[in-house]
């Protein structure tokens, strides 16, 4: 009985928490095997451990020195002609390396150099040095973003795939100062180094999922900082980058498209607009509305061929105006359902759910359709400069997540169940589990069972998937998701089916710059278990609140543990485990008493008064840890002044919206729920006040 712990113990502490008891509850106090109301729940075992990653870390001291008393003779070098990335890389290897030595070195490039056994060099790139090393400079099977540092007489070479030279020189940091990022604002590396033996590096690191999507809108924004942190915690790449951008009006380029919206939601939206189409072909559209499609055209195959050809079309003028030149990310076409959950009930539609496990099926034609017209014509001579590997993408989401499939015993594998819902090669779902988990509960949760299998039934005929996967209550950001027993199997399970890319939707309220509610530790540990997926949670979270907090670590890992309590508390009297859990409104007072709060608040004044030393001593590390704790507090508060405003005394009111106004607004919280349309923190004040 290894599912749902938490949730059975929280039944044991919850009266302790809301007496004001819960330290003297001996929640530390339970057997190995059980857990003790903070640590995640590790199901898998090690048989089940990823095998086929690649972190090679061989490293050795030498007998030479790399600083001497402080001195550094070495020198970085960098390509004459390097990339962007290569830049970067010798920017952040200076920066970092000053860090922990307080030795700036200097940079040159590599005109005229090659290597020499008895230069000293940091060699970052593909430089004239590495071309002449001997070292094996192949780094096809690093991908885009794996690395390699390797030692040859007393230079060091940095380099890898496009992105990997940046990993390198953070992996170099690693290694040989202990660094790591726990957040933007929060970094560890060894201070004032100033003896250091050169060492003998035979690094290769490859990531375990090749392409990790940045999850978090702190991620999204456009200045030179946030590029550096997606570097950071190499998740650089967006969704949409992948995804090829469709235009409203056939042929049009200045038509509305080639944004975010084009690429996610956009069948009805982008690629056949109602207004465009519904008058000449009334059966493109579901019985429903017209703002979804009827994937099946009514069961008329004339209709459904012109619908498939016209979306061919659009994607065949999207081809030529976004190139493989200047696009070479983009590789997947998407047509997709828009974010609604209606959905068509004709006769075909509805002949396909109960036969074909639903709507799927019909997607998998009109996708097989689709792919056979453009890739015909990309294959024709004239259309060469247009051509790529494309993957043919529709949504798997809500009535669409199931595949039409059958168990074939013989194969022992899944199989579609006819012909005519076998995907083409290149067809795949994008599968955006909405409907199949609920994400605060472990995947082996038998309430999780449906949606594994139906991971595993699409890998079997389909291959590596695109997942779209969902960390935190978009209705309640404010409030705690508890999805930590979730993704830490997750990543393990989903890392040995095999991963083509992966986002996993944590807070992206249109600008939301600080992720809410533990997202900074969720942000945290996505980061590193999607690079090596066999990393141990709990060793991950101790090391990040130790981090983030310092001496209040003890106070702010016990608010953690309390609130991951408390939620499975409520989940379980209430009976809130459930699929799309996303999306329960929490703010409730029968879900969350008064004193609760007040607790849990006064938990975030002691901590913070644990590292009351920092003010004077270090301002700056004073005024990032007092931010981790505001972060965490404004849970407790928002609900505190959303449920019991009217209990408080107007001075403990003011006292509590002033402090929480100052924290939305500096940390940038511009609202409570993931929707545009709610209201803003500005406008809840106002409610209230
Ligand atoms: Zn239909």
């Amino acid at each position: 009985m290894k599912k749902r712990m938490i949730k059975t113990f929280a039944l044991a502490c919850c009266a302790c928490l809301t007496l004001n008891f819960f330290a003297s509850c001996n929640i530390q106090g339970n057997s190995a095997s059980t857990n003790d109301g903070g640590d995640i729940v590790q199901t898998t075992t090690k048989e089940d451990l990823y095998t086929g990653g690649t972190h090679i870390f061989d490293v050795k001291d030498t007998e030479k020195d790399m600083i001497k008393n402080g001195e550094c003779d070495y020198q970085i070098v960098y390509p004459s002609s390097c990339t962007s990335n290569e830049e970067f890389a010798v920017q952040e290897f200076i920066e970092l390396f000053a860090m922990a030595t307080n030795i700036e070195l200097e940079a040159k490039r590599d005109v005229g150099l090659t290597h020499n056994a008895s230069a000293k060099y940091i060699s970052i790139g593909n430089t004239s040095l590495l071309n002449s090393s001997g070292i094996d400079t192949d780094v096809s099977d690093l991908k885009d973003d794996g690395c390699k540092i390797v030692t040859k007489d007393n230079t060091v070479y940095i380099f890898g795939g496009k992105n990997g030279v940046m990993y390198g020189v953070y992996d170099f940091m690693q290694i040989t100062f202990n660094y790591e990022i726990y957040y933007i604002d929060c970094i560890e590396i060894d201070k004032n180094v100033s003896n250091l033996k050169l060492k003998n590096y035979n690094v290769k690191d490859i990531p375990d999922v090749e392409i990790r999507h940045r999850n978090w809108d702190r991620f999204s924004g456009s200045t030179a900082e946030d590029a550096r942190n997606r570097n950071r915690f190499r998740t650089i790449s967006s969704r949409i980058d992948q995804i090829l951008p469709i235009h409203q009006v056939m042929g049009d380029k200045t038509s509305a498209g080639g944004g975010g919206e084009s690429r996610t939601h956009n069948s009805t939206s982008y690629f056949l607009p109602p207004d465009q189409y519904q008058a000449e072909h009334p059966k493109w559209y579901a019985s429903s509305g017209n703002d979804q499609l009827c994937w099946s055209a009514h069961g008329d195959q004339k209709e459904l061929q012109a619908m498939i050809e016209t979306a061919a079309e659009k994607i065949i003028w999207s081809l030529q105006w976004y190139t493989p030149t200047a696009y070479p990310d983009c590789n997947t076409v998407l047509f997709s359902i828009e974010d609604a959950t209606r959905e068509c009930q004709c006769d075909t539609c509805t002949m396909y759910k109960t036969e074909y496990c639903g709507l799927a099926a019909p997607s998998i034609i009109v996708m097989n359709g689709i792919s056979e017209i453009v890739d015909e014509w990309m294959a024709k001579e004239e259309n060469a400069e247009y051509r790529r590997d494309l993957t043919y993408c529709f949504l798997a989401y809500l009535g669409f997540e199931a595949p039409p499939v059958k168990y074939d015993e013989t194969l022992k594998k899944y199989v579609p169940i006819d012909e005519s819902v076998t995907p083409r090669d290149n067809v795949k779902p994008y599968l955006a589990m909405m409907m199949s988990f609920d994400y605060q509960l472990s995947l082996q949760d038998e309430m999780n069972k449906k949606g594994k299998d139906i991971i595993d039934q699409w890998t079997d005929i389909t291959g590596k998937l695109n997942y779209w996967l969902y960390s935190v209550n978009y209705r309640n950001l404010l409030t705690v998701y508890d999805s930590f027993n979730f993704f830490n199997d997750a990543y393990r399970f989903l890392g040995n089916q095999g991963i083509r890319e992966i986002y996993v939707q944590g807070g992206t309220a249109g600008g939301q710059t600080t992720p809410t509610a533990w997202g900074s530790l969720k942000l945290y540990i996505e980061s590193k278990m999607l690079w090596d997926v066999n990393l141990d949670v709990n060793v991950l979270i101790e090391n990040w609140f130790n981090a983030m907090f310092k001496e209040a670590a003890p106070e702010m890992k016990e608010l953690f543990q309390e609130e991951r309590l408390w939620n499975g508390y409520l989940m379980d009297t209430f009976d809130l485990w459930m699929i799309r859990s996303n999306y329960t409104d929490l703010v409730n007072t029968k879900y969350f008493p008064m004193a609760t709060l007040e607790n849990w608040m006064a938990k975030c004044d002691s901590a913070l008064a644990k590292v009351e030393k920092y003010k004077t001593s270090a301002p700056e590390l004073y005024q990032a840890i007092k931010n981790h704790i505001e972060i965490e507090w404004i849970t407790p508060s928002y609900l505190l002044l959303a449920l019991y405003n009217e209990n408080l005394s107007s001075t403990d009111k003011n006292a509590i919206i002033d402090r929480f106004v100052d924290a939305t607004d500096r940390l940038g919280i511009l609202r409570a729920a993931e929707n545009r349309s709610t209201p803003t923190i500005t406008d809840f004040i106002a409610t209230i006040s």
